[in-house]
């Protein structure tokens, strides 16, 4: 058809549709862009923080994109969306028109969200909620934290992306400071009073790290228990919470509150959330069509923000895009999250869920076919599998 399809971002959910979409039909034209030459994936990051894993080793290139699959990619960073005249504009002042355009830029931290927290103060108290330098500069916090230390989390309220990576990271953190500083102790301050797989964890925690003891390696203090930090002190290394605590730590992870990438901002595409609106069945935008929002930066139901929730999404997208190219329906979506957290690098727990369109047009979980680990599940074989989902996912979004 020689249609053209632009997808402006190639994380999970960029890179996955460009593929697909060529899969599909290989007489689209399908051009990525993406403001960095390589990917680093926040899957697998909280493995380089608790010390196990080498960032180069979650490091791809997209070059497969195009000597596989066809795909053009450009290295800039989209600037302006017309959808009047059906094109973007990148940084570098070139132009590109589309019959689709599909807009997958992941997250922005709401900077001073959280008061306090500017760019400035993510140099001292590093977020890491973006995989790459900064999750380097927390490593090397945490390996310069002397024993007895206190290390500090910041955990957000809903949705931000990756409901489960905060405690996945407090594990890991946990499981460093029990092999190499075991005097040191790990507090999170929650903004929630509850979180996702928060009964494995906690069980694992039990297990692992003296979780509920006196002697506990982490403290988890919930909104209810004033967890909720207001303001941070980036100076004194001080979280101030909601009642007027404060706190003093020696290495504080700060996990802001986000919305959707600023270029979903920019061109008015995200609603009053910070989020973006999309018809469930394509994933097209609320606000303009012929775009189509997929991965973190949409409203996706029930689905969380998560790279297998991206992955799973740019699929459906992709084949509702090429049959509304062809001018026939879109077929009916099922999307699927399945999601690994390590508790330490042999103790795995998961969850994964279906999703369908609910008789409202939502995307809402199919209860019967929701899975957790069970007390009694093989540990260090989900450990492996959780290994094996990141090679497979990376394979499939990138390769
Ligand atoms: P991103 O991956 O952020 O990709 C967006 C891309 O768009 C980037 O490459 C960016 O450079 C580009 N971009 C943005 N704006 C522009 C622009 N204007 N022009 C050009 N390019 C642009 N998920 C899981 O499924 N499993 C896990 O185990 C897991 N662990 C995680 C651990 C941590 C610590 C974190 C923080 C997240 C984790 N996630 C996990 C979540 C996962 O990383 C995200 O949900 C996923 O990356 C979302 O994909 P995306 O494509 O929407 O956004």
């Amino acid at each position: 058809s020689g249609k053209k399809v632009v997808v402006v971002g190639g994380g999970f959910a960029g890179a996955t549709v460009a593929k697909y979409l060529r899969k599909f039909d290989a007489s689209v034209q399908v051009t990525l862009i993406d403001e960095n030459p390589q990917y680093i994936t926040c899957p697998a990051s909280n493995w380089v923080i608790g010390g196990f894993r080498e960032l180069s080793t979650l490091t791809w290139d997209r070059g497969a994109l195009h000597s596989r699959h066809g795909v053009t990619l450009v290295q800039d960073l989209v600037t302006t969306i017309d959808p009047d005249a059906k094109s973007v504009t990148t940084k570098k002042g070139d132009k590109f028109v589309y019959d689709r355009l599909i807009v997958a830029p992941g997250i922005a931290i709401k900077w001073n969200g959280l008061e306090g927290y500017d760019e400035a103060a993510a140099e001292l108290l590093p977020h890491a909620w973006k995989a790459g330098a900064q999750t380097t500069l927390l490593r090397k916090q945490l390996e310069a934290l002397p024993d007895g230390g206190k290390v500090f989390m910041v955990c957000p309220a809903n949705p931000f992306r990756c409901p489960p990576g905060p405690y996945e990271r407090a594990s890991l953190i946990a499981h460093y400071l029990k092999t190499n500083k075991p005097k040191s102790k790990l507090v999170l301050f929650d903004a929630k009073d509850n979180f996702s797989k928060q009964g494995l964890f906690e069980k694992a925690w039990a297990n692992l790290y003296g979780y509920g003891t006196a002697q506990s390696l982490i403290e988890w203090v919930p909104a209810s228990k004033d967890g909720k930090i207001v303001q941070v002190d980036v100076k004194n290394k001080t979280l101030i919470s909601e009642f007027g605590e404060k706190h003093k730590g020696d290495v504080i992870n700060v996990i802001p509150p986000q919305q959707a990438g600023i270029i979903a901002q920019t061109a008015g595409l995200s609603n009053e959330t910070g989020w973006c609106a999309v018809d469930a069945q394509t994933w097209e935008s609320k606000k303009y069509p012929f775009i189509h929002l997929i991965g973190d930066a949409s409203i996706a139901g029930a689905m969380p923000k998560s790279g297998s929730s991206a992955n799973s999404q740019a699929k459906f997208c992709a084949a509702a895009v090429i049959a509304l190219l062809n001018e026939v329906a879109p077929p009916k979506p099922t999307w699927l999250n399945v999601c690994y957290s390590l508790v330490n690098p042999e103790y795995a727990i998961s969850v994964t869920s279906v999703y369908a369109l609910d008789a409202e047009q939502k995307v809402a979980e199919i209860k019967a076919s929701a899975g957790v680990s069970k007390p009694e599940s093989n540990k260090q074989l989900e450990a492996l599998y959780t290994e094996n989902w990141y090679q497979n996912i990376v394979k499939d979004s990138f390769l």
